[in-house]
């Protein structure tokens, strides 16, 4: 087995928001470029945990927010005084960009809308996901019950991940495929699918300023979780590696993910991340190896998931387990996965 050579998370563009997240505190509205910001929103929940919000203005002074975050009324209030810092309200936003159906991503979009009139922009994997999600909970349901998870911690399974999760009910404006460049007089904000994390996840590229905004799709210090939002019948994991192969041309664009902090290298970050898949993958072949006709919950249990899966409960394991199955099916050996 061979284990990749220790690598050190990206250097921060903004030490602000590193330094904020290194202290778990909220980074200060800070302007990106010419007529680019960045406000950090709270998690419902509360700091330290925090969405990443970018604002931009059009050549028509309308604004573009790209994930307004948390739409929760205390999480409203510090995206309304975030506008307000650069002289701006919710009326002047034309448009709700965002990179995935997640509520700290999405949540905000609705009450934005309203206030604005501002249309909602998405992949249409994420209209899909949010429109069928009843359906593809019950199959999340189905799925839960044969991973072999001992009983107890079933019924938080099925809260959290199954049939007990809610998606966001936004429906779309403005549906979003790849290639497609956004309507925004005077930028050019080129759409990039970029599905893994979710099957309708969009990364946007703003060439002339140089930046890179990559949602959850590549964070600096995170590993993103994989196929986190609408079923698909691809591979999430092939998906999320494929989609890291796409940022290969773009590594001059400074990045500007989601949450933590901006960073510059993607090309470099997404290795990193390439690399914790295929060590990720030889834990679960090597589980394989050793273990006769395991259940999905009996491999996981051997791949050395931070804490090990013993300390999950509810979405983390949900999660891990999910994440496993991938890999098992990436390596082409899913039949040997006993169903419970
Ligand atoms: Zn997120």
């Amino acid at each position: 087995m061979t284990t990749p050579a220790p690598t050190s998370p990206p250097t921060p563009v903004s030490t602000l928001q590193a330094e904020a997240f290194a202290a778990g505190t909220l980074p200060p509205v800070e302007q990106v470029r010419d007529g680019v910001w960045t406000l950090a929103i709270p998690f419902a929940a509360g700091i330290p945990d925090s969405t990443l919000t970018y604002v931009l203005e059009a050549a028509d002074g309308s604004l573009v927010v790209v994930d307004p975050g948390w739409g929760t009324e205390p999480t409203l209030a510090v995206l309304r005084d975030g506008l307000a810092t650069i002289g701006r309200t919710l009326d002047d936003v034309g448009l709700v960009a965002v990179t995935h159906l997640h509520v700290d991503h999405l949540g905000a979009a609705a009450a934005v809308r309203n206030a604005s009139g501002a249309r909602i922009a998405m992949h249409p994997a994420e209209a899909r996901a949010i429109r069928h999600q009843d359906e593809d909970r019950r199959r999340d349901d189905e799925d839960i019950a044969r991973w072999g998870v001992p009983e107890p911690l079933r019924a938080g399974l099925v809260r959290a991940w199954g049939t007990g999760r809610r998606l966001p009910d936004v429906e779309a404006d403005l549906l979003v495929e790849d290639g497609d460049v956004l309507p925004v007089a005077g930028r050019e904000l080129r759409a990039l699918w970029t599905p893994g994390h979710t099957t309708g996840h969009l990364c946007f590229v703003d060439a002339p300023d140089g930046l890179l905004f990559t949602g959850d799709h590549v964070l600096p210090r995170i590993n993103s979780g994989l196929g986190l939002g609408g079923r698909t019948d691809t591979n999430p994991l092939e998906d999320y590696l494929a989609s890291l192969d796409r940022l290969a041309d773009l590594a001059e664009l400074e990045v500007c993910p989601g949450h933590e902090y901006r960073f510059r290298d993607v090309r470099a970050r997404a290795a990193t991340l390439a690399d914790h898949r295929r060590e990720r993958g030889e834990h679960v072949a090597a589980a394989l190896d050793t273990l006769d006709r395991p259940t999905l919950f009996e491999v996981a249990a051997h791949v050395p998931f931070r804490g090990g899966i013993a300390s999950m409960t509810g979405y983390l394991l949900a999660s891990a387990l999910a994440q496993t199955a991938f890999h098992a099916r990436l390596l082409g050996r899913s039949d040997e996965i006993r169903p419970a």
